[in-house]
């Protein structure tokens, strides 16, 4: 529990505890900031930062955008860095992606695609893609049958626990000096003429004012009924794009697998992770409360009919031991469909009385510390002393030693599957 005392008044107050909170945190209390603070409304990582598919990657699949090729390429730098920085909980991962026999993207396509990604990678490739052998893919996916399948690439991307990486990034930032307080909500936000006052709630019932010259708020998925419920105007639109993930028990896997929908030609995924393997993702708009997503009966009989016809032995919904759902949060691009919206980020920026209130659009867990510094270096530019950041520096962050307390296991984490 991280439950520092609350402020009445700092430099900077983050709103939210995801990866860009905990990270913006990070980036500014390595750049010798210690009047700074964090408040989140539940637990830490308990958003979106904990629902991903646990890739720290470049995205292969947003190569499909030459508009995004400059993301990819700053993702697989950030990737690498991401290893070095905490190699105890990001490392190297090894994916296959199959060419179906019938449908799917063509081989050819899929080879230029890998080829594009390891030249984008550049010196911080892990390894080279190659075609698999059939015995392979029978050692390392023994639950698939091969008979859908022209052939098999590998290609290298890593993987982490999304929870213990919020974790270590949020004791790295108090490390240096900054402080968090969870079971805090954000309720209401005004600009006065020294920046910006937040209202916040304990989980006593409590409520305090707290001043800030700058105030960045990460709330995600919350974001921007945050600021409409304070009568502050967004700067941007935004949708949020609803992905689910299965927890079932270790399918073998030794490698994780890409699979595409015949039906609607949708990426998804088997993954090792854990001891358990997942199965996910599916995009859909999500126009609701995000306070209350779940993943739903037509979500979970879409993933194991499409995974189902490319395995040897089906998946049954009382395999499933847990499922869990997340929100992409992405500012819209008008002309895009959901897919196709960038999860390339924007940053709405809102002038207080002296100090500014910043809200992050979009993002990856994999770029959040370019985010993060973006962030950093807007606010101590304005503040007229500028310091660089220090997160790319390993003496700046916790190691495991310093973690703040045992980590939730896997269905301890997610909703249990009756
Ligand atoms: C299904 C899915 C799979 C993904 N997979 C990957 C992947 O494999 N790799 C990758 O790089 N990226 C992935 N992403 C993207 C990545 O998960 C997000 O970009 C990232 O987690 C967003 O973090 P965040 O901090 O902006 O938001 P969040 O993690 O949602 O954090 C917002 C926080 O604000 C808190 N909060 C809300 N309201 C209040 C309030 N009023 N007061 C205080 N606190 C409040 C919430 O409790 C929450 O903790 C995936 C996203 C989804 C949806």
């Amino acid at each position: 529990m991280y439950s520092h005392p609350l402020p009445v008044r700092v430099r900077a107050l983050v709103l939210g505890g995801g990866i860009h909170g905990v990270g913006v945190l990070h980036d500014l209390s390595s750049r010798g900031w210690r009047d700074i603070h964090l408040i989140e409304k539940s637990a830490l990582g308990s958003g979106t930062s904990s629902k991903t598919t646990k890739l720290i990657h470049g995205g292969l699949r947003y190569l499909r955008r030459v508009h995004d090729f400059s993301l990819v390429n700053e993702a697989l730098y950030e990737r690498r860095t991401l290893m070095d920085l905490a190699s105890d909980i990001v490392h190297p991962f090894e994916l296959y992606m199959p060419i179906l026999k019938s449908g799917g993207v063509p081989g050819f396509v899929l080879k230029s695609g890998l080829l594009l990604y390891d030249f984008l990678a550049g010196k911080q490739k892990i390894k080279t893609h190659r075609t698999v052998s059939l015995n392979d893919v029978m050692t390392n996916v023994p639950i698939v049958d091969p008979s859908s399948f022209r052939s098999f690439f590998s290609f290298w991307d890593a993987q982490t626990d999304d929870l213990a990486l919020v974790r270590r990034v949020a004791d790295s930032s108090i490390k240096l000096g900054a402080s968090i307080t969870e079971s805090c909500e954000a309720k209401s936000i005004w600009p006065c003429d020294d920046g910006w006052i937040v209202e916040v709630k304990t989980q006593s019932g409590s409520t305090f004012k707290i001043s800030a010259l700058y105030v960045i708020n990460c709330l995600g998925p919350w974001a921007n009924r945050f600021l409409e419920d304070s009568h502050v105007a967004p700067t941007h639109k935004a949708i949020n794009n609803k992905g689910v993930h299965l927890v079932v028990g270790d399918l073998g896997l030794k490698v994780g697998l890409f699979l595409q929908s015949p039906k609607d030609d949708r990426i998804f995924f088997l993954l090792p992770w854990q001891g358990k393997s997942l199965i996910g993702t599916t995009e859909d708009l999500f126009e609701g409360n995000p306070d209350q997503i779940s993943v739903s009966d037509k979500e979970i009989g879409y993933l194991l009919e499409n995974c189902n016809q490319y395995l040897k032995n089906p998946i049954k919904e009382k395999d499933i031991q847990a499922t869990f759902a997340g929100l992409r949060w992405l500012a819209i691009e008008k002309g895009h469909g959901l897919s196709s919206t960038s999860r390339a980020y924007t940053i709405g920026e809102k002038m207080g009385g002296r100090g500014f209130l910043l809200t992050i659009y979009g993002g990856k867990m994999t770029t959040y510390r370019v985010l993060s510094k973006m962030i950093g270096d807007r606010i101590t530019t304005h503040f007229g002393e500028f310091r660089p950041s220090n997160t790319h520096q390993k003496k700046y962050w916790a190691t495991s030693e310093g973690s703040s307390a045992e980590l939730p296991s896997v269905l301890e984490r997610y909703q249990v599957h009756p």
